[in-house]
């Protein structure tokens, strides 16, 4: 075999990523319905922003459950990492974490997963971000390593939720609209105030703010991932630079 196979081969091998212990350090609220996970793992410190982990608990009886979560916190050199989970009426895994989950508590990981939905210092910007719910913890890593790294790419984060109350890190998001000069929030509450969902206005703000963008991160449902992305090709972004994720319902 040639080197030259080999190397093909190897750019279109399935990635197989093992599973690894995981226990809680830490767990607390952050809002009525979101929960903060710390899990110490040996794969912590590995994930570029934006990436996620597979996450599985195993029953007593050896039934499994697996699901993917965004990891909101950058490297940090702590040897855990941080989801944030939104707890599910009848969610198995959601709702284990938010109702059973203790510190101490052992489950498996694996990853991380996601290359392309992902962001560094060098991958450079401007950034226009956009997150429907807690499809924003993806969004929140980048804005955490962007500050660290790169303050001075000019980002915009159009962040829709129901209400103020359930927006998951929004003190957060205020203090860096409020104290770095190239970061906005758009915030959009479609259960209070006005009630308004994104539109073509909130979007062309944001690209006022941010200027043409170097990198699109949309992260939500479908039902907000698929419209906004609409609106956003439809202001004159080009599609090819759009990267989304969809968390399901
Ligand atoms: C790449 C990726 C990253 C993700 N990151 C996060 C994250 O950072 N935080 C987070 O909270 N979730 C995240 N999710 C969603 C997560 O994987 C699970 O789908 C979610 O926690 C529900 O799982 P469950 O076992 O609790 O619910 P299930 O038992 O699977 O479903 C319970 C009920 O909830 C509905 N449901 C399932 N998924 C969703 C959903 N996403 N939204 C609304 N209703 C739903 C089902 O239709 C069902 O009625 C991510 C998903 C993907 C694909």
């Amino acid at each position: 075999m040639s080197s030259a196979t080999s190397a093909t081969e190897a750019a279109f091998a399935p990635i197989v990523f093992h599973w690894y212990e995981a226990e809680v350090a830490a767990i607390a609220p952050v809002t009525p319905t979101v929960k903060s996970v710390r899990l110490r793992c040996a794969i912590a410190d590995r994930q570029r922003a934006g990436q996620h982990v597979d996450v599985r608990l195993t029953a007593e009886d050896g039934y499994r459950a697996s699901r993917s979560y965004s990891v909101a916190s950058p490297p940090d050199g702590s040897g855990t990492l941080e989801l944030l989970v939104e707890g599910l009426p009848d969610g198995e895994v959601s709702g284990w974490f938010f109702d059973t989950a203790e510190v101490g508590d052992r489950l498996e990981m694996r990853g991380p997963i996601g290359g392309s939905f992902s962001w560094d210092g060098p991958d450079g910007g401007p950034l226009l971000l956009a997150g429907g719910g807690s499809g924003v913890v993806p969004l929140l890593a980048m804005l955490r390593r962007r500050a660290e790294v790169a303050p001075e790419i000019p980002a915009a984060l159009i962040f829709s939720v129901r209400s103020r109350a359930e927006a998951i890190a929004l003190d957060e998001l205020e203090a860096r609209h409020r104290d770095e000069p190239h970061f906005s929030l758009f915030l959009r509450t479609t259960r209070e105030g006005d009630g308004r969902r994104v539109d073509d206005a909130l979007v062309a703000a944001a690209l006022d703010w941010t200027g043409a963008p170097g990198k699109v991160f949309l992260c939500g449902s479908n039902r907000f991932v698929s419209p906004t992305a609409d609106l956003i090709v439809a202001a004159g972004v080009p599609a090819g630079i759009i990267r989304t994720e969809r968390f399901g319902a």
